[in-house]
């Protein structure tokens, strides 16, 4: 699709589910439609879509070339610092014909923000732009997949340089690694990593959520790593388990097979009109027969597009049938507390028949 498909598909939905336009903020939807995003900031600074009319850019005089130069949206308003842009809004609103009507405001955008949409338009009701965004972006077109396997390539090719470490990982810092690993993702063509790279050895990787710090790995720890990087705007995301040196802790092996075991399971599950949480079962029900369910303490994947979380959840409670071009992560996990952790995750496209894998490298846990 291109981006005036995208916003053609968007007033289709601002149609169905009757709102007569939406304002975006500087964010992923802002992205996703008209090619142009920043920082969220602190001047006035949107797109609206009617349902009829725009895409159009209200923005500071300072961002003019910015958006002309990103995106394909040629209606760009500006105002000078020291101008009211408020007055801009009124005209969009009188253009758009949303006065009396209903608004999507970007999910993300600013209180201080949708305060003055609130005062400026009283009689409009208001709502969030992920009710027509989110649907449109949960299935990927061919560019995205196309961005999203070559991210998946450069965490692939990067994991396979942290296992030709081999030894030489066992002295190194969990920091000292996720340098290593944020050179490696960038040599192979990757623009910054999805997120703060996670490098947790022993006990530390028991903690989902640590990230990287001054701990040293040891001969014999297991060391979660799991990271990704952004080809033109699309991030990867990856967790291997792997040991360096000498010989893991004595339950290490058998919790890698169930772990292992899991995700395979649960890659297999994916297919058209599958719901979510059946996906989440297979892998949850392979760890519970071998006794760690209690240690698998997330959900077993997140949709992944231009953020990194995103729909679909792949969690129980979450019934929405699986279609072709959602992706998603498939990443089980057990952690002991104390000892270590293992997580295995690739990223999966849905296809016609079943689901393609973005991740290919080793799975094991020998380095
Ligand atoms: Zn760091
Ligand atoms: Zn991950
Ligand atoms: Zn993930």
């Amino acid at each position: 699709m291109t981006d005036r498909e995208r916003v053609a598909a968007c007033q289709d939905r601002l149609d169905s589910v009757d709102a007569d336009a939406v304002v975006l903020f500087p964010s992923t939807d802002m992205q996703y439609l008209s090619g142009f995003t920043d920082e969220p900031m602190e001047r006035h600074l949107f797109l609206f879509v009617g349902r009829t009319d725009g895409p159009l850019f209200v923005a500071p005089e300072m961002y003019d070339n910015h958006i002309r130069h990103d995106s394909w949206v040629e209606d760009v308003r500006t105002y000078a610092d020291g101008e009211d842009p408020l007055v801009l809004l009124e005209h969009a609103a009188d253009e758009l014909g949303f006065r009396g009507g209903r608004v999507l405001l970007d999910d993300r955008m600013w209180a201080r923000f949708t305060q003055d949409f609130r005062d400026l338009f009283p009689t409009t009701e208001f709502g969030l732009a992920s009710e027509v965004l989110e649907p449109l972006r949960l299935r990927k077109d061919n560019a995205e997949l196309d961005a999203l396997r070559r991210a998946g390539e450069a965490a692939d090719a990067a994991m396979d340089d942290v296992r030709d470490l081999g030894e030489d990982a066992v002295g190194m810092t969990e920091a000292e690694l996720a340098q290593f690993v944020e050179e490696r993702l960038a040599a192979h063509g990757g623009d910054a990593p999805s997120f703060a790279i996670i490098a947790g050895s022993g006990p530390n990787g028991a903690k989902p959520h640590h990230r990287h710090g001054d701990r040293e790995v040891q001969s014999g720890d297991p060391v979660v790593f799991d990271f990704g990087t952004r080809v033109d705007g699309y991030p990867s995301d990856q967790t291997r388990t792997v040991v360096f040196d000498g010989d893991p802790p004595e339950e290490f092996e058998t919790v890698h097979d169930v772990v292992r075991e899991a995700q395979q399971a649960a890659v297999e599950a994916v297919e058209p009109g599958v719901p979510a949480e059946a996906v989440d079962a297979a892998a949850r029900d392979v760890i519970a027969d071998a006794g760690y369910g209690d240690e698998f303490v997330h959900r077993t994947g997140h949709g992944v597009g231009l953020d990194v979380h995103e729909e679909p959840y792949i969690v129980e409670g979450n019934d929405q049938p699986l279609e072709p071009g959602m992706v998603f992560s498939v990443e089980p996990g057990v952690y002991l507390e104390g000892e270590f952790g293992v997580r295995i995750e690739d990223l999966v496209v849905v296809t016609e028949d079943g689901c393609e894998r973005l991740n290919h490298t080793d799975r094991g846990w020998r380095a």
